[in-house]
């Protein structure tokens, strides 16, 4: 475990800037002693890590403010080359109270957050939609709407915002359009494939006209209508392993909180949680 004296004495002559943006607390890493290393998204400068320090004493400067899933105004000093920042102050803007009252919501908001984390790179640039689509997921997850639908269009709209749209028109293999025989969903190609193509690819699943409708809709709908589409009872598995596979083809290794949402929804346990 790494020592918050390592940071204090890391300190050099480089320029210090201080910076001040939005961000939404991620997770954070526990350090030797009172301090922790706290992950947020910020708009203007994307994945964010830095060091609260004294965080973990009773009276601290930062309150709840960097507790995962709070929308906060964040102030941080940073130099050059350096991924790794010093975190100031931060105020609340909305902590959404909420989730933390429902074990189920709370549970797929860090879900939301740990898939943010593990695929956003630390130190890349902003992406204001993908801050909208954490916000606004995380304001639809507070609504006591079905969090179904409401993760399966975060998902859709994340793999859209990463350049992982999937392709939803034709069949990727053999540009075939006319869906005659039934599709299935690649995940290796990012798309559909047709009847004919899918024995090419073994990780292929089937999918349903209303399954395809609804990720097409899903991609072109506003953020504020999240809690208001629908799926079917009989299309929600298809739906949650075509978007899970797709997911996890850019996870070096599987979540640790989606199990447990499955775990809290059904009450089984899930492959990846032996
Ligand atoms: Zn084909």
């Amino acid at each position: 475990m790494i020592s918050s004296a390592y940071f204090r004495n890391h300190q050099n002559f480089d320029p210090v800037t201080v910076n001040k943006t939005e961000a939404v607390v991620l997770g954070f890493t526990n350090l030797v002693g009172a301090d922790k290393i706290v992950s947020v998204y910020s708009p203007d400068y994307g994945q964010i890590r830095g060091v609260a320090h004294g965080i973990k004493r009773i009276k601290n400067r930062f309150g709840s403010s960097l507790e995962p899933l709070t929308h906060i105004c964040l102030i941080f000093k940073s130099r050059p080359n350096r991924d790794l920042h010093l975190i100031q102050q931060a105020d609340i803007i909305n902590n959404y109270p909420e989730l933390h009252r429902d074990i189920i919501s709370l549970t797929a908001g860090l879900y939301v957050a740990e898939l943010i984390q593990r695929l956003t790179p630390v130190g890349g640039d902003g992406e204001p939609g993908i801050f909208q689509t954490i916000l606004k997921t995380l304001e639809s997850l507070t609504q006591k709407a079905d969090i179904f639908p409401i993760l399966r269009i975060f998902e859709v709209k994340f793999l859209d915002l990463l350049g992982y749209r999937p392709h939803l028109q034709k069949c990727l293999v053999c540009s075939d359009s006319h869906f005659k025989h039934g599709w299935a969903f690649c995940p290796s190609m990012g798309g559909l494939v047709c009847h004919l193509c899918r024995s090419k690819f073994i990780e292929c699943r089937s999918i349903s006209p209303g399954g395809i409708m609804f990720l097409k809709q899903a991609l072109q709908m506003d953020l504020t209508m999240m809690g208001r589409l629908k799926i079917v009872t009989s299309g929600r598995k298809e739906l949650e392993e075509i978007l899970q596979s797709a997911l996890s083809r850019h996870l070096v290794y599987p979540l640790k909180s989606y199990p447990v949402l499955v775990n809290l929804l059904t009450g089984k346990r899930h492959p990846y949680n032996p």
